[in-house]
């Protein structure tokens, strides 16, 4: 098995490469947990590939500017930490911010990135005005988030426009959720978010901004999940109405403090959940969230700046990436969201996975019902972990969840998928493969062409 890659750092090249029609993985800055590119020519023996070409989009030029409606423009590997910098110069916000600053946004579009303020904003799909992408001949196309999907070139035949309408109804089921089992595909932006750069490669998109506005980060201690869950449910059930004063409602339990340093942690033995709240409501989600909670004292309930709140937010899963890498596992770590309905039950489904001796830790996007359960297990344990992902992807299926509400599918998800996918998406996603990518060139190890059992 051998890995090949090759950088570009013009637009030309790009174009000119991609006329080749050589089979390439496309990416950004390589952040995505679900490629593991630490161990990529492992993965791809294990699979059996001869090779897999790498295409590294980091070296292209970049643009970051903000147009006359605030909109922010990107071209190139521009990260989310850069294009926050720059939109708070102007007094603008981005509207998505992903745990991992060093993201490519370009890249956030092909996985449909989330992050902790989709709880206030909503996901990176509908921040997206515009976008331009290259297709399999090198030529670029741009795509309107103002258009739906069925009246798009590719859909004015009677079967494509079948299989979109087959699709569209499958994905009815799925629409609280940030991100269902498979790409929602409804405006034409859709061709390119989430799918992954299997139907070309985004190189401009269009972004909505949000105005500038004070925010105060207050940490809840809370007991450990595992051992009186009742506050945080409460914290969740009255938070869903502040959406609009609250941009973010995040967890990290009290098992995530071991891999920080002293100094970041902000109360042992204790989980926390904090909310970042707009200073105008700050009074009013005081009175009616944060003083709701007579169990809690006075020192439970704090400020803490925001500089360290998304230190020990970041350092948290890059530290559990590390310790993984250096035991020389692949990510055990769910991505899972669930209904509002669900989420104590989800819960009790996590509670059952932690018993047993294979360290764990809890953390994410609580108040979206959207946690990252991650088992910390040495080479020994990752069997059993992997039994009771199974279960617990059976369990979502039935409650109809979505198993990767953010991180995507990628390489190392795949064998979880497939169970949610009916004819309906093999239908669509060979429909794309054929009139986007008839050569297979981009990503072609990709879900798009996973073929359904029979
Ligand atoms: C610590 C940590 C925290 C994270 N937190 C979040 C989070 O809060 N929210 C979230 O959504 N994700 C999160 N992620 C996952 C990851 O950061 C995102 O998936 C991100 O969008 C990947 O960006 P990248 O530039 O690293 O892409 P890469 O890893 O380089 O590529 C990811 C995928 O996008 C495709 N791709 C990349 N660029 C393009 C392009 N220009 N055109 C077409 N396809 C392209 C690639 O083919 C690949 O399939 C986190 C990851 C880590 C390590």
């Amino acid at each position: 098995m051998e890995i090949y890659s090759k950088s570009f750092s013009a637009i030309d090249d790009l174009k000119n490469y991609i006329r080749l029609s050589d089979a390439t993985f496309f990416h950004g800055n390589q952040t995505s947990t679900v490629v593991p590119y630490d161990r990529l020519k492992e993965y791809g023996q294990e699979q059996g590939w001869d090779s897999m070409t790498l295409g590294n989009l980091g070296q292209l030029p970049e643009e970051c500017t903000l147009d006359k409606d605030n909109n922010l423009v990107i071209r190139g590997p521009v990260t989310w930490k850069q294009a926050r910098e720059y939109c708070r110069s102007k007094g603008r916000n981005t509207m998505t911010s992903p745990t991992e600053e060093l993201a490519a946004i370009l890249s956030g579009v092909a996985t449909s990135c989330t992050g902790e303020r989709c709880f206030g904003y909503g996901t990176l799909r509908e921040q997206l005005i515009e976008c331009i992408y290259l297709d399999n001949q090198g030529n670029e196309k741009k795509l309107s988030s103002h258009k739906d999907l069925k009246d798009h070139e590719f859909f004015q035949t009677e079967e494509s426009q079948v299989i979109l309408k087959d699709y569209q109804d499958s994905y009815l089921q799925y629409i609280g959720f940030k991100n269902a089992p498979f790409p929602r595909l409804e405006k034409e932006t859709d061709l390119m978010t989430g799918t992954e750069g299997q139907l070309g490669v985004v190189i401009e998109g269009i972004f909505k901004t949000a105005k500038l506005e004070n925010v105060t980060y207050i940490f809840l201690a809370l007991p450990k999940w595992e051992e009186d869950a009742s506050i945080h449910l409460d914290v969740f059930d009255k938070v869903q109405g502040f959406r609009d004063k609250v941009y973010s409602c995040e967890l990290v339990d009290e098992n995530s403090w071991s891999y920080l340093s002293d100094d970041l942690v902000p109360r042992k033995g204790k989980d926390i959940v904090f909310l970042e709240i707009e200073n105008i409501h700050f009074e009013e989600v005081y009175e009616k969230i944060l003083s709701q909670f007579p169990q809690l004292s006075e020192d439970d309930i704090f400020e803490v700046p925001e500089s360290k709140c998304r230190q020990l937010r970041m350092e948290i899963p890059r530290a559990i990436f590390e310790v993984n890498s250096k035991m020389g596992v692949t990510k055990k770590g769910t991505d899972v969201q669930v209904l509002p309905r669900d989420f104590a039950g989800l819960l009790e489904f996590y509670k059952k996975m932690a018993r047993g001796d294979v360290a764990y830790n809890l953390f994410g996007h609580f108040g979206d019902a959207h946690l990252h359960f991650n088992f910390m297990p040495n080479p020994n344990e990752t069997d059993s972990c992997q039994e009771k992902l199974e279960s617990l992807y059976q369990w979502v299926y039935e409650v109809k969840g979505s198993p990767f509400a953010e991180h995507g599918i990628g390489l190392i998800k795949q064998k979880f998928i497939q169970h949610f996918y009916t004819r309906a998406q093999y239908e669509m996603f060979s429909y794309l493969k054929k009139v986007m990518d008839p050569n297979n060139q981009f990503f072609p190890q990709g879900f798009m062409m996973m073929r359904e059992k029979v």
